[in-house]
């Protein structure tokens, strides 16, 4: 963006620049420096808080991880389902085979008679055991089939509220780029105006005053310290020719 474009945008879109400057005032392009920097710096922590915050939040892989861990569950309960079945259906065969010898009338030896009686009880036995067994899998898979639904349905809803957030945090994220840019143009322009040496003073007491260098006066009260400087110091201030420091806070007083 050429600069002439840049100082358009900068007046017309940033309401600090809107003000009329003072042909002798100094005081007035470093205050809004500092109103420049300030908020350069809340659009900035705010930019760092939403890369943070954008993709996906604890709370999404949790009900996702909540989802997935279900459905392993129900697969493996309808495999043991499966299996014990399938054991059940062994067994009952086994049973017949056993039976059919059994009732057959063609073992007539009393010893094998009584070993098949004893083989059939105990197979029925095991396939009751079995049975048990196979009811109790079928009563957890249908747990697990409305715990997998449940996980199912606050993940959609947990995924629905991210992806609104994650929009409107993209949007965001897009006017306050916008905005870094304006103010980064506003503050090379105010540069220019406040001029190398007073850029200096600025720069050096910034860090040591918590980032506000200079202090407005109004209703005759330093807001940077809120103590009365001298009246005959505040009209010095207002005239901004010539940089006036409280001496109280030690700021470059800019008098409203
Ligand atoms: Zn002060």
């Amino acid at each position: 963006m050429s600069l002439a474009l840049g100082c358009f945008f900068f007046l017309t879109g940033i309401d600090v620049f809107a003000a009329k400057e003072t042909a002798m005032s100094r005081t007035r392009p470093l205050y809004k420096l500092q109103q420049v920097d300030l908020e350069l710096e809340s659009v900035s922590r705010r930019l760092q808080e939403i890369d943070a915050t954008l993709g996906e939040s604890t709370e999404l892989k949790r009900a996702r991880k909540m989802a997935a861990d279900a459905e392993a569950h129900l697969v493996k309960c309808r495999s043991e389902m499966q299996n014990l079945d399938l054991e059940v259906d062994g067994l009952s065969q086994k049973i017949e085979t056993n039976e059919g010898r059994l009732y057959s009338g063609r073992v007539a030896n009393p010893k094998e008679l009584a070993s098949l009686e004893e083989e059939a009880a105990s197979l029925k036995r095991w396939r009751e055991k079995k049975e048990e067994d196979l009811l109790e899998a079928m009563v957890s898979c249908e747990e697990n089939e409305a715990a997998l639904a449940d996980a199912q349905a606050i993940l959609a809803q947990v995924n629905e509220t991210w992806r609104a957030e994650q929009g409107d945090l993209a949007d965001e994220q897009t006017n306050l780029q916008v905005r870094l840019e304006e103010l980064r143009e506003g503050r090379e322009s105010l540069i220019a105006a406040v001029g190398p040496d007073d850029v200096t003073i600025y720069e050096r007491l910034r860090p040591r005053k918590g980032g506000r260098a200079v202090a407005a006066v109004k209703d005759g009260i330093c807001e940077g310290c809120r103590m009365n400087p001298p009246s005959s110091q505040v009209q010095h201030a207002r005239s901004g020719s010539e940089l006036e420091f409280c001496n109280n806070c030690g700021r470059v007083l800019h008098v409203l």
